[in-house]
């Protein structure tokens, strides 16, 4: 497997970075997960905008040989014509860059931008039949959860919470100063639930990632006719809903079957993926082969 390390193509297993990068020393990064669908970047755009927000928010310097949108085409399309799947998942990071360890970030550093792809791993179809199971935890990360950070320490444990109990992610909530606990997203996932046909999800705010299947999930129920709505979401909201779907650029859309061990829905659907999983699956499969 190729990668590309500060614009150098090399074997992912030569691929070295100093002791001394803030991303090791500091979690000082930001990283982008885009899946690759015969070869092509799916929704590449929102992918790099949401990167440059995250950059500015970091205030981090500008980066070597990637000012434009076709600079990062080239770079990323290089790693992935170095893998034989046509079905891939393109990673790339960009950390502050090599530094004597000090908080304050020096102003002339370069950063280090990695760049990897690996194949798809799509969820089996068996699991995407079944739904999945999932547990409810407390959301202990920190307030800004809107930058996607390689400083994951909470995720991990919350989906190390999750493993522990078999299950295939950590539901999360946080109280608020209107009580809670209010739903914010899950430990790699944001999380949506189905009240009375409508499309429900939190308010994107500092406590959530706005995955770039939040703005495509609004489109889809545009042309789905499905109402789709931002609004905050109790943990009662959740245990009560006809279904509860995880969106991520990995498991694309997936049903939530059980939760913390009962089963999710009403009636003959009790446990089961529901009727608007299935709908925006469907739509989902026909918009990243378009
Ligand atoms: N929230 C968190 C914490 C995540 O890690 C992810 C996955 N990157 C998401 C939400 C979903 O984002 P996206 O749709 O861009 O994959």
């Amino acid at each position: 497997t190729l990668c590309d390390l500060n614009g150098e193509l090399l074997p992912l297993s030569q691929a070295k970075v100093s002791v001394m990068d803030r991303g090791f020393i500091f979690g000082d990064g930001v990283y982008e997960a885009i899946p690759v669908y015969g070869r092509r970047l799916f929704r590449f755009d929102e992918h790099l905008a949401r990167l440059h927000r995250n950059l500015d928010k970091l205030r981090f310097p500008d980066l070597p040989g990637l000012a434009s949108r076709d600079d990062w085409l080239t770079r990323l399309r290089r790693v992935v014509g170095g893998q034989a799947a046509d079905d891939q998942m393109l990673y790339l990071q960009v950390t502050r860059g090599v530094a004597m360890r000090d908080h304050v970030p020096p102003v002339d550093l370069v950063p280090t931008v990695f760049i990897m792809s690996n194949p798809m791993k799509p969820v089996p179809p068996e699991v995407r039949h079944q739904g999945v199971a999932c547990v409810t935890a407390r959301d202990f990360r920190w307030e800004r959860g809107d930058i996607k950070s390689t400083s994951l320490l909470g995720n991990v444990m919350a989906r190390q919470l999750a493993a522990d109990q078999g299950a295939a992610e950590a539901i999360l909530f946080r109280d608020g100063p209107q009580g809670g606990p209010w739903l914010t997203e899950g430990s790699s996932s944001n999380v949506w639930i189905v009240h009375e046909g409508a499309l429900l999800g939190p308010p994107m705010n500092e406590h959530v990632l706005e995955g770039i299947r939040v703005g495509l999930l609004r489109e889809l129920c545009e042309e789905e006719g499905i109402a789709f709505n931002l609004r905050p979401i109790s943990e009662a909201d959740v245990l009560a809903a006809d279904e509860v779907i995880l969106s991520s650029a990995g498991r694309e859309v997936l049903p939530v079957t059980r939760l913390d061990g009962d089963p999710v829905g009403h009636g003959a659907l009790r446990g089961k993926p529901g009727p608007v999983y299935g709908r925006l699956y469907e739509a989902y499969q026909r918009a990243k082969r378009e």
